[in-house]
C-alpha cells in the first residue's frame, strides 16, 4: 500500500485535479489518495466562521453562496457531461446545505469545526465524481470521519485509526484505489474536528502508519524540502535526503511544507516519506527515511509566535528540584516548552501557546523575578552537527554576527542548533545564514 497526499494547490482547479488523476494512476498497486481542500477554501471557511461569530449572518450567507457558485463552476469544467455535472453538483449542494443550516443558528465551537471540515468533503467528492464518471475508474471514497479520531488528550488515537481503517479496507478486498479526506477527524466525543491548519500531511502519515504503507508521498507545489524558507530567502534549493529526526525538527520548527507533527507517525514505523512536486512530477524531491547524509548543516527553518520567559532566582543555586518545580507549572497548564537554557541564577524558556500565560506567570513569580519577551522567533538549523572538527557553530555565529541572539541551544540532539531572535530580526537572520552557510564550498 502507498499513501499519496495532494495539497490545496495541487487540487486547486479542475485542470489540477485532472493532472492529479494522471499522477495517481497505477492500476496494479493499492493506493490511498488523501486530498486537502482546494486552495483558498479553508481560509474562506475560517472567514465565514468569523463573520458568524461577529453576528453578520447576511455576509456569511452571501460568502457561502459565492463559494457555492464557484464550486458549481469547477464541477461543470471538470465534468463536461451534463449528467455527471448535475450529479456532482447535487452532492456538493449537500455540503452547502450543511453550511447554510449552520448560518441559521449562533455559532458554537463545534459548529465552527463543522464548517472548517467542509472543504475536504467538497474536494474529495468532486474528484471521486471525475474519476468514476469521466475516467470510468474504480475508486472507493473512504470517509475520514469514520476512522480518523482524536483521543481524550486531543492527540490522534493510533489504535482506533488502525482498527477502523482496516475495517473499511476489508470491505473492498479487490479494490486498489481509495480516496479520502485529509485534515478532518472526530474528537473523543465523536464530534467533527480537525488536525489543525496544514493537517492533511498529518492525516497522510497517520493513514500510512495505520495501513502499514510501504511509502508515503506528500505532493505539493515545490520540489521538496528546501534548505531555507523560499518565501523569505532567494536561491534556496531542495535537500535530496533527510533523516526522520532532521525532517521532524524542520517541520516542528516552521518548514511550512510539512505539518509540525506529520513526520512522527511515519518515523515510528520507519515508513519512507517522499516530498514531490505536482507541477514538476519528474523532479526527485526529498526522501525522508532512516538515512542521513554527512552535511554539517543541511537546512534552516524558522518558527514565529514564541514567547520567551526568564525566571531569575537566587534560590536556584544548588537547589535541586528547582527546574522540576518550574516545569510543573507548565505541566499544570498543559503548555509545552520549545527551548530552554539555564545559568546558575536563571532559566530561560520559550512557549508557543500563550493561552495560559497570565496564570503561568503568576505561579512562576513565587520562584523569583520573571521577565517576558513576546514576538520571538526560533531559528532551527539541522544537519549532522555534533562533530568536533566541522566548525559548524563557528560558521553559524560568524554569519549571525550582526543579529542579536536571545537564546542559543546546542547539543540537545546531534542534529540541531536552535537560536532565538526577535521576530523583527528573522528575515535578516535567515538571509545571513543563507549567505554564510549555503553559498560556500562544502565543509571538510
Ligand atoms: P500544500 O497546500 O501542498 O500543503 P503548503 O503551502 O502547505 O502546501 O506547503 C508548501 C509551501 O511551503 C511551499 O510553497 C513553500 O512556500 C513553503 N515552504 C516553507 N518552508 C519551506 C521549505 N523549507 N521547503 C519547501 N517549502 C517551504
Ligand atoms: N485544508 C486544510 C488547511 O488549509 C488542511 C491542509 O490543507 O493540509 O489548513
Ligand atoms: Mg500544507
Amino acid at each position: 500500500m502507498k499513501v499519496l497526499k495532494f495539497g490545496g494547490t495541487s487540487v486547486g482547479s479542475a485542470q489540477r485535479m485532472r493532472e492529479v488523476a494522471e499522477l495517481i494512476y497505477a492500476p496494479q498497486e493499492r493506493r490511498i489518495v488523501v486530498l486537502s481542500a482546494m486552495s483558498g477554501t479553508t481560509n474562506t471557511l475560517v472567514e465565514i466562521a468569523g463573520l458568524l461569530y461577529a453576528g453578520d449572518v447576511t455576509a456569511a450567507t452571501a460568502r457561502t453562496e459565492i463559494m457555492r457558485q464557484g464550486y458549481h463552476m469547477v464541477a461543470r469544467e471538470l465534468l463536461p457531461e451534463a449528467e455527471a455535472a448535475a450529479s456532482a453538483i447535487k452532492d456538493l449542494d449537500v455540503v452547502f446545505r450543511t453550511m447554510f443550516d449552520l448560518t441559521r443558528q449562533p455559532l458554537s465551537g463545534s459548529g465552527e469545526r463543522l464548517i472548517l471540515a467542509q472543504g475536504e468533503l467538497l474536494s474529495t467528492s468532486l474528484f471521486q465524481h471525475y474519476l468514476t464518471r469521466i475516467l470510468h475508474r474504480n475508486a472507493v471514497l473512504l470517509p475520514a470521519l469514520d476512522f480518523m479520531r482524536l483521543d481524550q488528550n486531543e492527540e490522534p488515537d493510533a489504535a482506533y485509526i488502525r482498527e477502523h481503517l482496516a475495517a473499511q479496507l476489508a470491505n473492498h478486498p479487490e479494490q486498489t484505489l481509495f480516496i479520502t479526506q485529509g485534515y478532518i477527524c472526530r474528537n473523543a466525543q465523536g464530534k467533527v474536528d480537525n488536525l489543525k491548519r496544514g493537517g492533511s500531511d498529518y492525516s497522510a502519515s497517520l493513514i500510512g502508519e495505520a495501513a502499514d504503507a510501504e511509502e508515503i508521498q506528500i505532493w505539493t507545489d515545490i520540489d521538496g524540502l528546501h534548505n531555507n524558507d523560499p518565501r523569505v530567502v532567494e536561491g534556496t534549493y531542495p535537500i535530496r535526503e533527510l533523516s526522520f529526526d532532521e525532517a521532524a525538527e524542520l517541520a516542528y520548527f516552521g518548514a511550512k511544507i510539512l505539518h509540525p507533527s506529520s513526520i512522527l507517525p511515519a518515523a515510528r514505523h520507519e515508513i519512507p516519506v517522499r516530498l514531490l512536486n505536482t507541477m514538476q512530477p519528474e523532479a526527485p524531491g526529498t526522501l525522508i527515511s532512516t538515512r542521513t547524509g554527512n552535511e554539517p548543516i543541511k537546512a534552516v527553518a524558522a518558527k514565529d509566535g514564541l514567547v520567551a520567559i526568564k525566571i531569575k532566582s537566587s534560590r536556584m543555586l544548588l537547589a535541586h528540584g528547582f527546574l522540576h518545580s518550574v516545569f510543573e507549572v507548565f505541566e499544570r497548564h498543559r503548555t509545552s516548552i520549545d527551548m530552554i537554557t539555564t545559568s546558575e541564577v536563571a532559566v530561560s524558556l520559550t512557549i508557543d501557546d500563550a493561552t495560559h500565560l497570565p496564570q503561568i506567570l503568576e505561579e512562576l513569580r513565587s520562584f523569583g523575578t520573571v521577565e517576558v519577551d513576546e514576538n520571538q522567533t526560533i531559528i532551527c538549523l539541522v544537519g549532522n552537527l555534533i562533530q568536533e572538527t566541522n566548525g559548524a557553530a563557528r560558521l553559524v555565529f560568524n554569519a549571525l554576527q550582526d543579529v542579536p541572539l536571545r537564546m542559543i541551544s546546542y547539543g540537545g540532539s546531534p542534529n540541531n542548533i536552535s537560536l532565538l531572535v526577535h521576530t523583527s530580526d528573522k528575515t535578516r537572520a535567515l538571509k545571513a545564514l543563507n549567505a554564510g552557510l549555503f553559498q560556500r564550498p562544502v565543509l571538510a
